[in-house]
């Protein structure tokens, strides 16, 4: 029967720590990381993936690495799969944030720890660590580079030469991704004083997070998004001074909108446009001065960072957490480990990417 056949596919995979054995005998070439990310269609999914997979191999370990074109069935899915194949560990960064939980029991039932990659998988008991950057601090930098592109702050953070009042635009990512509420509640908070004294200017008026959001943070939706915003606020002659975009692909969209209705000459001048990721498309539209800034998140020092916690729960320790306070996914306040953010703008390409090996200059220069 069905159950008969999961059951010896689990008996055949399932001599690491998935299957309630001992780990701590068991050789790394014994035990099997599962790892889902969520796509590839943006560049930051798939250097996780790899960087991932390549330090758990380093290691010795198998990896079962996978891909679920941001589709939440494939996800739980490839979740199933991992955990009927005999996983020992998983490492999830979610598409959905509370759409794995039934996943996440079987992984529990099967004493499997639970790491959740980048974004908090919510609702669930059985999650048991978190590795990220400080989302909050995320949503706070972009704020601080739309106020610094823009003028009104200086890159210390003191009064800028400029004090508008401008005309903004806003952009939050996908409402399922936990992410999200940091991004933009960070972002909010920092550009309020500015709204609150008349400097920025949401011309649209499209302020809630809802009205906003872009979902599954796709570039054409915001494309999409930005001309219709063009169309139904700035048909007056009005000009959007700065667009506050959570991600470079979304980014990317708004740039093209923008271009595509005359922005981007001496006389008409591309708006200052932050982003994340640093993603290679967006990194050289800084370098030309097209896009503003971007948040850098070193994916290698998070890949290790889940290597680590994956690691210690395999030798049956408790990974080491630098936040035990802030993430709660509406079940327990999951440990985590957070890292540091930076940000880059043209002069800091060199510095920060380039100097570091996350890209080399020459594919900074490709094409320009
Ligand atoms: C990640 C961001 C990324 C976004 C879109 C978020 O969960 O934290 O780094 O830009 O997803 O992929």
């Amino acid at each position: 029967s069905g159950v008969l056949l999961v059951l010896g596919l689990g008996a055949c995979g399932g001599q690491g720590a998935g299957g309630g054995t001992d780990a701590a005998a068991d050789k790394p070439e014994d035990l099997t990381i599962g790892v889902s990310m969520p796509t590839q269609t943006s560049e930051r999914w798939i250097a996780d993936g790899k960087a991932v997979k390549e330090k758990l191999e380093a290691k010795g370990y198998q990896v079962d690495l996978q891909y679920a074109n941001d589709d939440i069935p494939t996800q739980s899915q490839q979740v199933d799969q991992m955990i009927t194949r005999g996983a020992d560990v998983l490492i999830i960064a979610a598409i959905d944030g509370t759409a794995l939980s039934s996943q996440l029991q079987a992984a529990a039932d099967k004493s499997i720890p639970v790491v959740a990659y980048d974004r908090l998988i919510r609702g669930s008991k059985n999650v048991n660590f978190y590795v990220s950057f400080d989302n909050f601090k995320v949503g706070v930098a972009q704020a601080k580079a739309l106020l610094r592109g823009l003028g009104l702050e200086t890159p210390d953070g003191s009064k800028g030469s400029k004090t508008g009042p401008v005309n903004i635009e806003l952009f939050a990512g996908s409402l399922d991704d936990n992410n999200t509420q940091y991004f933009f509640g960070g972002a909010m908070q920092t550009l309020k004083p500015y709204f609150d004294n008349g400097s920025l200017v949401v011309k649209s008026k499209q302020t809630g997070m809802e009205q906003v959001a872009t979902l599954r943070w796709q570039q054409e939706a915001a494309q999409k998004r930005m001309e219709d915003l063009l169309t139904s606020s700035y048909n007056d002659g009005a000009k959007v001074g700065g667009v506050l975009s959570p991600y470079d692909g979304i980014s990317r969209g708004i740039i093209t909108a923008l271009h595509n209705a005359g922005y981007g000459t001496p006389a008409n001048p591309t708006p200052v446009i932050t982003g994340q990721d640093a993603e290679i498309a967006s990194v050289k539209l800084i370098d030309t001065g097209v896009q503003s800034s971007t948040i850098f998140k070193d994916t290698r020092l998070l890949a290790e960072q889940a290597v680590n916690a994956a690691e210690a729960f395999l030798q049956k320790k408790e990974p080491e957490a630098n936040d035990t306070k802030t993430y709660d996914n509406g079940t327990k306040v999951v440990p985590a480990y957070l890292l540091p953010i930076q940000t880059v703008f043209k002069e800091d390409i060199k510095k920060q990417l380039v100097d570091t090996g996350y890209y080399t200059a020459a594919e900074v220069a490709a094409g320009q």
